[in-house]
Protein backbone atom coordinates (compact mmCIF):
# COMPACT_ATOMS: atom_id res chain seq x y z
CA UNK A 1 0.00 0.00 0.00
CA UNK A 2 2.82 1.98 0.87
CA UNK A 3 3.90 3.56 -2.38
CA UNK A 4 3.91 6.95 -4.18
CA UNK A 5 4.03 9.30 -1.29
CA UNK A 6 1.14 7.44 0.62
CA UNK A 7 1.01 6.60 3.88
CA UNK A 8 -1.26 4.20 4.97
CA UNK A 9 -2.71 4.80 8.95
CA UNK A 10 -0.85 2.56 11.34
CA UNK A 11 -4.13 0.27 12.18
CA UNK A 12 -3.44 -0.74 8.78
CA UNK A 13 -0.15 -1.03 8.03
CA UNK A 14 0.49 -4.71 8.46
CA UNK A 15 -3.04 -5.69 6.94
CA UNK A 16 -3.17 -6.09 3.67
CA UNK A 17 -6.10 -7.07 1.33
CA UNK A 18 -7.42 -9.85 1.71
CA UNK A 19 -5.61 -12.98 0.32
CA UNK A 20 -8.39 -14.79 -0.57
CA UNK A 21 -8.99 -11.94 -2.95
CA UNK A 22 -5.18 -11.45 -3.81
CA UNK A 23 -5.31 -15.02 -5.12
CA UNK A 24 -8.76 -14.37 -6.83
CA UNK A 25 -7.74 -11.57 -8.72
CA UNK A 26 -4.34 -13.15 -9.81
CA UNK A 27 -6.02 -16.50 -11.32
CA UNK A 28 -8.70 -14.51 -13.10
CA UNK A 29 -5.70 -12.07 -14.54
CA UNK A 30 -4.29 -15.58 -15.43
CA UNK A 31 -7.31 -16.56 -17.01
CA UNK A 32 -7.64 -13.25 -18.62
CA UNK A 33 -4.10 -14.01 -20.64
CA UNK A 34 -6.01 -17.36 -21.96
CA UNK A 35 -4.95 -19.61 -19.51
CA UNK A 36 -7.52 -22.43 -18.24
CA UNK A 37 -7.51 -21.77 -14.39
CA UNK A 38 -10.20 -23.15 -12.19
CA UNK A 39 -10.69 -21.33 -9.54
CA UNK A 40 -11.44 -22.77 -5.97
CA UNK A 41 -10.62 -19.83 -4.32
CA UNK A 42 -13.85 -18.11 -3.48
CA UNK A 43 -17.07 -18.80 -1.13
CA UNK A 44 -19.31 -18.35 -3.72
CA UNK A 45 -22.31 -20.38 -4.29
CA UNK A 46 -22.76 -21.77 -7.60
CA UNK A 47 -26.21 -21.47 -7.85
CA UNK A 48 -28.58 -18.60 -9.14
CA UNK A 49 -30.64 -16.14 -5.80
CA UNK A 50 -33.89 -17.88 -5.65
CA UNK A 51 -36.88 -16.62 -8.32
CA UNK A 52 -39.17 -15.46 -5.64
CA UNK A 53 -36.57 -13.37 -4.05
CA UNK A 54 -35.69 -11.61 -7.27
CA UNK A 55 -38.97 -10.99 -8.21
CA UNK A 56 -39.27 -9.42 -4.27
CA UNK A 57 -36.00 -6.82 -5.52
CA UNK A 58 -38.16 -6.18 -8.73
CA UNK A 59 -41.27 -5.44 -6.99
CA UNK A 60 -39.37 -3.43 -4.14
CA UNK A 61 -38.16 -1.33 -6.88
CA UNK A 62 -41.57 -0.78 -8.32
CA UNK A 63 -42.93 0.48 -5.62
CA UNK A 64 -40.24 3.23 -4.93
CA UNK A 65 -38.48 1.70 -2.17
CA UNK A 66 -35.50 3.01 -3.58
CA UNK A 67 -35.04 5.91 -0.72
CA UNK A 68 -33.13 5.53 3.02
CA UNK A 69 -34.32 3.48 4.75
CA UNK A 70 -33.94 3.04 8.84
CA UNK A 71 -30.34 2.72 9.69
CA UNK A 72 -29.65 -1.05 10.96
CA UNK A 73 -32.94 -2.48 9.17
CA UNK A 74 -36.67 -2.04 7.79
CA UNK A 75 -38.96 -3.04 10.71
CA UNK A 76 -40.28 -5.51 8.07
CA UNK A 77 -37.00 -7.52 7.40
CA UNK A 78 -36.49 -7.18 11.60
CA UNK A 79 -39.67 -9.10 11.97
CA UNK A 80 -38.70 -11.76 9.43
CA UNK A 81 -35.06 -12.03 11.17
CA UNK A 82 -36.61 -12.19 14.65
CA UNK A 83 -39.19 -15.06 12.98
CA UNK A 84 -36.23 -16.68 11.52
CA UNK A 85 -34.12 -17.09 14.62
CA UNK A 86 -38.07 -18.59 16.33
CA UNK A 87 -38.48 -20.80 13.75
CA UNK A 88 -35.19 -22.28 13.22
CA UNK A 89 -33.18 -21.63 16.38
CA UNK A 90 -35.43 -21.69 18.91
CA UNK A 91 -34.23 -18.41 20.74
CA UNK A 92 -36.61 -15.01 21.13
CA UNK A 93 -35.41 -11.35 20.09
CA UNK A 94 -37.55 -8.81 19.98
CA UNK A 95 -36.93 -6.08 17.52
CA UNK A 96 -34.43 -4.18 19.18
CA UNK A 97 -32.42 -7.04 19.31
CA UNK A 98 -31.56 -7.07 15.82
CA UNK A 99 -29.63 -5.65 13.47
CA UNK A 100 -29.05 -5.26 9.43
CA UNK A 101 -25.23 -4.48 8.13
CA UNK A 102 -24.30 -4.84 4.32
CA UNK A 103 -22.98 -8.10 5.02
CA UNK A 104 -22.00 -10.07 7.93
CA UNK A 105 -18.70 -8.69 7.03
CA UNK A 106 -20.42 -5.53 8.32
CA UNK A 107 -22.16 -6.75 11.66
CA UNK A 108 -18.31 -8.04 12.74
CA UNK A 109 -16.92 -5.22 12.31
CA UNK A 110 -19.33 -2.62 13.69
CA UNK A 111 -19.66 -5.53 16.30
CA UNK A 112 -16.12 -4.82 17.46
CA UNK A 113 -15.42 -1.54 16.66
CA UNK A 114 -18.20 -0.75 18.96
CA UNK A 115 -16.97 -2.97 21.72
CA UNK A 116 -13.27 -3.60 21.67
CA UNK A 117 -11.00 -1.23 23.52
CA UNK A 118 -6.90 -0.83 22.84
CA UNK A 119 -5.26 -4.04 24.18
CA UNK A 120 -8.54 -5.87 24.42
CA UNK A 121 -8.33 -9.86 23.30
CA UNK A 122 -10.33 -11.46 21.18
CA UNK A 123 -10.10 -15.54 21.36
CA UNK A 124 -9.90 -16.83 17.74
CA UNK A 125 -10.02 -20.82 17.08
CA UNK A 126 -7.63 -21.25 14.28
CA UNK A 127 -7.95 -21.80 11.75
CA UNK A 128 -10.29 -18.82 10.87
CA UNK A 129 -12.11 -16.95 8.46
CA UNK A 130 -9.29 -14.78 7.04
CA UNK A 131 -11.41 -11.16 7.79
CA UNK A 132 -12.00 -12.34 11.89
CA UNK A 133 -8.03 -10.91 12.94
CA UNK A 134 -7.75 -8.62 10.78
CA UNK A 135 -10.86 -6.57 11.76
CA UNK A 136 -10.35 -7.27 15.44
CA UNK A 137 -6.41 -5.36 14.84
CA UNK A 138 -8.06 -2.78 12.89
CA UNK A 139 -10.43 -1.81 15.71
CA UNK A 140 -7.68 -1.98 18.56
CA UNK A 141 -7.53 -5.61 19.83
CA UNK A 142 -5.55 -8.42 19.90
CA UNK A 143 -6.27 -11.48 18.25
CA UNK A 144 -5.27 -14.22 20.29
CA UNK A 145 -5.02 -17.12 18.14
CA UNK A 146 -5.39 -20.60 19.18
CA UNK A 147 -4.53 -23.74 16.54
CA UNK A 148 -6.92 -25.98 16.56
CA UNK A 149 -5.30 -28.90 14.13
CA UNK A 150 -7.25 -31.58 11.60
CA UNK A 151 -6.76 -34.27 14.82
CA UNK A 152 -8.46 -31.79 17.30
CA UNK A 153 -11.23 -32.49 14.43
CA UNK A 154 -10.77 -28.19 13.60
CA UNK A 155 -12.31 -27.45 17.22
CA UNK A 156 -11.50 -25.47 20.56
CA UNK A 157 -10.97 -27.29 22.94
CA UNK A 158 -12.35 -27.03 26.53
CA UNK A 159 -8.75 -26.94 28.29
CA UNK A 160 -7.39 -24.73 25.54
CA UNK A 161 -10.53 -21.91 26.07
CA UNK A 162 -9.66 -22.11 30.10
CA UNK A 163 -5.99 -21.38 29.26
CA UNK A 164 -6.79 -19.12 26.93
CA UNK A 165 -9.01 -16.76 29.08
CA UNK A 166 -7.69 -13.65 30.84
CA UNK A 167 -8.75 -10.58 32.34
CA UNK A 168 -8.47 -9.08 28.72
CA UNK A 169 -10.55 -11.16 27.37
CA UNK A 170 -13.81 -9.39 25.59
CA UNK A 171 -14.85 -11.83 23.38
CA UNK A 172 -14.51 -15.27 21.89
CA UNK A 173 -15.28 -16.03 18.52
CA UNK A 174 -16.67 -18.86 17.43
CA UNK A 175 -17.97 -19.93 13.76
CA UNK A 176 -19.32 -23.33 12.77
CA UNK A 177 -19.74 -24.81 10.31
CA UNK A 178 -16.60 -23.22 9.93
CA UNK A 179 -14.36 -21.50 6.84
CA UNK A 180 -12.09 -22.71 5.91
CA UNK A 181 -12.26 -26.12 7.67
CA UNK A 182 -15.86 -27.35 7.46
CA UNK A 183 -15.95 -28.14 11.00
CA UNK A 184 -19.32 -27.89 12.97
CA UNK A 185 -19.99 -28.14 16.58
CA UNK A 186 -22.77 -30.64 17.78
CA UNK A 187 -24.39 -29.58 20.54
CA UNK A 188 -22.41 -31.67 22.37
CA UNK A 189 -18.85 -30.41 21.45
CA UNK A 190 -20.56 -26.75 22.50
CA UNK A 191 -21.85 -27.66 25.72
CA UNK A 192 -18.45 -28.00 28.00
CA UNK A 193 -17.49 -25.00 26.24
CA UNK A 194 -20.47 -23.28 27.22
CA UNK A 195 -19.82 -24.14 30.12
CA UNK A 196 -16.11 -22.12 30.91
CA UNK A 197 -17.95 -19.39 29.40
CA UNK A 198 -20.49 -19.36 32.63
CA UNK A 199 -18.09 -19.35 34.96
CA UNK A 200 -16.15 -16.21 33.08
CA UNK A 201 -19.23 -13.59 33.22
CA UNK A 202 -16.56 -11.15 31.92
CA UNK A 203 -16.17 -12.84 28.67
CA UNK A 204 -19.12 -12.66 25.55
CA UNK A 205 -19.91 -15.04 22.79
CA UNK A 206 -19.46 -13.94 19.48
CA UNK A 207 -20.85 -16.47 16.93
CA UNK A 208 -21.18 -16.75 13.52
CA UNK A 209 -23.69 -19.32 12.05
CA UNK A 210 -22.97 -18.11 8.44
CA UNK A 211 -23.45 -21.70 7.40
CA UNK A 212 -25.92 -23.09 9.50
CA UNK A 213 -28.02 -24.54 6.47
CA UNK A 214 -25.31 -26.10 4.63
CA UNK A 215 -24.54 -29.25 7.02
CA UNK A 216 -24.20 -32.91 5.68
CA UNK A 217 -25.00 -36.97 6.86
CA UNK A 218 -27.67 -35.62 9.16
CA UNK A 219 -25.65 -32.89 11.02
CA UNK A 220 -27.87 -31.01 13.45
CA UNK A 221 -27.17 -27.73 13.72
CA UNK A 222 -27.29 -25.58 16.93
CA UNK A 223 -26.50 -22.25 18.10
CA UNK A 224 -24.94 -21.64 21.29
CA UNK A 225 -28.01 -19.52 22.68
CA UNK A 226 -30.68 -22.12 22.20
CA UNK A 227 -28.47 -24.34 24.13
CA UNK A 228 -27.31 -22.26 26.92
CA UNK A 229 -30.21 -19.28 27.37
CA UNK A 230 -28.15 -17.63 30.56
CA UNK A 231 -25.34 -16.69 27.58
CA UNK A 232 -28.08 -14.79 26.06
CA UNK A 233 -27.55 -11.49 27.12
CA UNK A 234 -23.56 -11.58 26.18
CA UNK A 235 -23.79 -13.25 23.29
CA UNK A 236 -24.01 -11.78 19.91
CA UNK A 237 -25.63 -14.29 16.98
CA UNK A 238 -24.75 -13.87 13.50
CA UNK A 239 -25.92 -14.82 10.36
CA UNK A 240 -26.61 -14.12 6.93
CA UNK A 241 -28.67 -14.21 3.39
CA UNK A 242 -25.65 -14.54 1.68
CA UNK A 243 -23.92 -18.13 1.10
CA UNK A 244 -27.91 -20.25 1.94
CA UNK A 245 -29.86 -18.43 -0.84
CA UNK A 246 -27.11 -17.11 -2.98
CA UNK A 247 -26.84 -13.44 -2.17
CA UNK A 248 -23.38 -12.62 -1.53
CA UNK A 249 -23.64 -9.75 -3.49
CA UNK A 250 -26.88 -8.24 -2.18
CA UNK A 251 -25.25 -7.27 0.54
CA UNK A 252 -27.36 -8.46 3.59
CA UNK A 253 -26.36 -9.89 7.15
CA UNK A 254 -27.54 -9.61 10.78
CA UNK A 255 -27.64 -10.44 14.43
CA UNK A 256 -29.23 -10.84 17.58
CA UNK A 257 -27.83 -9.56 20.55
CA UNK A 258 -28.41 -7.43 23.69
CA UNK A 259 -29.31 -4.10 23.31
CA UNK A 260 -27.20 -2.16 24.34
CA UNK A 261 -25.34 -3.42 22.38
CA UNK A 262 -27.03 -3.90 19.15
CA UNK A 263 -27.40 0.14 20.05
CA UNK A 264 -23.96 0.53 19.81
CA UNK A 265 -23.53 -1.02 16.82
CA UNK A 266 -25.84 1.07 15.59
CA UNK A 267 -23.51 4.15 16.16
CA UNK A 268 -20.60 2.50 14.40
CA UNK A 269 -23.00 1.82 11.37
CA UNK A 270 -24.39 5.32 11.24
CA UNK A 271 -20.99 6.31 10.31
CA UNK A 272 -19.89 4.01 8.23
CA UNK A 273 -23.22 4.11 5.97
CA UNK A 274 -26.67 5.52 6.12
CA UNK A 275 -28.63 1.84 6.13
CA UNK A 276 -27.83 -1.25 3.99
CA UNK A 277 -29.38 -1.61 0.68
CA UNK A 278 -33.04 -0.78 0.61
CA UNK A 279 -33.91 -3.12 -2.38
CA UNK A 280 -31.75 -5.85 -0.75
CA UNK A 281 -33.49 -5.68 2.56
CA UNK A 282 -36.72 -6.22 0.50
CA UNK A 283 -35.24 -9.11 -0.87
CA UNK A 284 -34.05 -10.42 2.39
CA UNK A 285 -37.46 -10.86 3.47
CA UNK A 286 -38.81 -12.74 0.96
CA UNK A 287 -35.98 -15.02 1.10
CA UNK A 288 -36.44 -15.23 4.93
CA UNK A 289 -39.97 -16.11 4.73
CA UNK A 290 -40.44 -17.50 1.32
CA UNK A 291 -40.09 -20.88 0.43
CA UNK A 292 -36.74 -22.95 2.00
CA UNK A 293 -37.24 -26.27 0.19
CA UNK A 294 -34.77 -25.52 -1.98
CA UNK A 295 -32.50 -25.23 0.87
CA UNK A 296 -32.53 -29.45 1.18
CA UNK A 297 -31.43 -29.60 -2.38
CA UNK A 298 -28.46 -27.50 -2.18
CA UNK A 299 -27.19 -29.61 0.54
CA UNK A 300 -27.42 -32.92 -1.11
CA UNK A 301 -25.77 -31.39 -4.26
CA UNK A 302 -22.77 -29.54 -2.16
CA UNK A 303 -22.57 -33.46 -0.25
CA UNK A 304 -22.08 -34.89 -3.49
CA UNK A 305 -19.16 -32.61 -4.83
CA UNK A 306 -17.63 -32.85 -0.51
CA UNK A 307 -17.33 -36.52 -1.06
CA UNK A 308 -15.93 -36.48 -4.33
CA UNK A 309 -13.19 -34.05 -3.04
CA UNK A 310 -12.37 -35.42 0.08
CA UNK A 311 -11.98 -39.15 -2.12
CA UNK A 312 -9.85 -37.04 -4.60
CA UNK A 313 -7.81 -35.37 -2.52
CA UNK A 314 -6.98 -38.55 -0.04
CA UNK A 315 -6.61 -40.66 -3.15
CA UNK A 316 -3.82 -38.02 -3.49
CA UNK A 317 -0.01 -39.25 -2.09
CA UNK A 318 1.15 -36.72 0.91
CA UNK A 319 -2.71 -34.99 0.93
CA UNK A 320 -4.60 -36.23 3.91
CA UNK A 321 -8.18 -34.65 4.09
CA UNK A 322 -10.94 -34.59 6.72
CA UNK A 323 -14.23 -34.90 6.01
CA UNK A 324 -15.97 -31.92 7.06
CA UNK A 325 -19.60 -31.79 8.91
CA UNK A 326 -20.82 -27.93 6.99
CA UNK A 327 -20.05 -25.17 4.85
CA UNK A 328 -18.27 -25.84 1.07
CA UNK A 329 -14.80 -25.84 2.05
CA UNK A 330 -12.64 -29.01 2.54
CA UNK A 331 -8.98 -27.93 4.56
CA UNK A 332 -6.66 -30.44 3.58
CA UNK A 333 -3.28 -31.17 5.14
CA UNK A 334 -0.29 -30.72 2.81
CA UNK A 335 2.71 -31.71 4.76
CA UNK A 336 3.33 -34.57 3.33
CA UNK A 337 4.28 -32.76 0.16
CA UNK A 338 6.57 -29.73 2.11
CA UNK A 339 10.75 -30.52 1.38
CA UNK A 340 9.89 -31.57 -2.18
CA UNK A 341 10.72 -30.53 -5.59
CA UNK A 342 9.13 -29.24 -8.09
CA UNK A 343 9.85 -30.39 -11.82
CA UNK A 344 11.38 -26.56 -12.23
CA UNK A 345 13.79 -27.22 -9.00
CA UNK A 346 11.93 -25.25 -6.71
CA UNK A 347 11.90 -26.64 -3.58
CA UNK A 348 8.38 -26.33 -1.38
CA UNK A 349 8.86 -24.97 1.49
CA UNK A 350 5.46 -24.17 2.84
CA UNK A 351 1.46 -24.45 1.60
CA UNK A 352 1.77 -20.90 -0.33
CA UNK A 353 4.46 -22.91 -2.12
CA UNK A 354 2.36 -25.61 -2.59
CA UNK A 355 -0.45 -23.82 -3.64
CA UNK A 356 1.57 -21.44 -5.80
CA UNK A 357 2.76 -24.49 -7.86
CA UNK A 358 -0.55 -26.06 -7.98
CA UNK A 359 -1.70 -22.66 -9.48
CA UNK A 360 1.52 -21.88 -11.93
CA UNK A 361 1.68 -25.91 -13.28
CA UNK A 362 -1.83 -27.23 -12.60
CA UNK A 363 -4.19 -23.89 -13.55
CA UNK A 364 -5.96 -24.57 -10.08
CA UNK A 365 -6.24 -21.77 -8.39
CA UNK A 366 -6.56 -22.44 -3.96
CA UNK A 367 -5.74 -20.87 -0.75
CA UNK A 368 -3.04 -21.66 1.37
CA UNK A 369 -3.66 -22.69 4.99
CA UNK A 370 -1.30 -19.26 6.01
CA UNK A 371 -4.18 -17.43 4.81
CA UNK A 372 -6.47 -18.91 7.78
CA UNK A 373 -3.50 -18.97 10.30
CA UNK A 374 -2.97 -22.67 10.32
CA UNK A 375 -0.15 -24.51 8.15
CA UNK A 376 0.27 -27.11 6.09
CA UNK A 377 -3.07 -27.01 4.61
CA UNK A 378 -4.78 -25.59 1.72
CA UNK A 379 -8.52 -24.61 1.33
CA UNK A 380 -10.86 -25.75 -1.59
CA UNK A 381 -14.09 -24.47 -2.14
CA UNK A 382 -16.22 -26.79 -3.84
CA UNK A 383 -19.46 -25.23 -4.71
CA UNK A 384 -18.57 -25.20 -8.46
CA UNK A 385 -19.36 -27.22 -10.93
CA UNK A 386 -18.78 -31.22 -10.89
CA UNK A 387 -17.03 -31.24 -14.53
CA UNK A 388 -14.58 -28.46 -13.01
CA UNK A 389 -14.14 -30.19 -9.82
CA UNK A 390 -13.25 -33.34 -11.72
CA UNK A 391 -10.94 -31.69 -13.83
CA UNK A 392 -9.64 -29.88 -10.83
CA UNK A 393 -8.54 -32.88 -9.16
CA UNK A 394 -7.26 -35.02 -11.83
CA UNK A 395 -4.60 -31.44 -12.62
CA UNK A 396 -3.83 -31.50 -9.17
CA UNK A 397 -3.03 -34.93 -8.58
CA UNK A 398 -0.85 -34.81 -11.89
CA UNK A 399 1.01 -32.24 -10.35
CA UNK A 400 1.27 -33.67 -7.08
CA UNK A 401 2.65 -36.95 -9.26
CA UNK A 402 5.24 -34.88 -10.41
CA UNK A 403 6.96 -33.59 -7.20
CA UNK A 404 10.23 -35.17 -6.17
N1 LIG B 1 -18.62 -15.31 8.00
C1 LIG B 1 -18.05 -16.33 7.35
C2 LIG B 1 -17.64 -17.52 8.12
C3 LIG B 1 -17.82 -16.25 5.97
O1 LIG B 1 -17.26 -17.28 5.33
C4 LIG B 1 -18.21 -15.09 5.28
C5 LIG B 1 -17.95 -14.95 3.83
O2 LIG B 1 -17.18 -15.65 3.23
C6 LIG B 1 -18.80 -14.05 6.00
C7 LIG B 1 -18.99 -14.19 7.36
C8 LIG B 1 -19.23 -12.77 5.34
O3 LIG B 1 -20.41 -12.90 4.69
P1 LIG B 1 -21.17 -11.64 4.03
O4 LIG B 1 -21.19 -11.91 2.58
O5 LIG B 1 -22.52 -11.65 4.64
O6 LIG B 1 -20.41 -10.41 4.40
Amino acid sequence: IEEAGFRPASRIASIGVSKILQIGARAAAMKREGLPVIILGAGEPDFDTPDNVKQAAKAAIDRGETKYTALDGTPELKKAIAEKFRRENGIDYALDEVTVATGAKQILFNAFMASVNPGDEVIIPTPYWTSYSDIVEICGGVPVLIPCDAEAGFRLKTEQLEKAITDKTRWVLLNSPSNPSGAAYSEADYRPLLDVLLKHPHVWLMVDDMYEHIVYDGFRFVTPVAIEPQLKDRTLTINGVSKAYAMTGWRIGYAGGPKALIKAMAVIQSQATSCPSSVSQAASVEALNGPQGFLKERQASFKHHRDLVVSGLNAIDGIDCRTPEGAFYTFAGCGGLIGKTTPAGKRIETDADFTDYLLEVAHVAVVPGSAFGLSPYFRISYATSEAELKEALKRIAEACGKLA
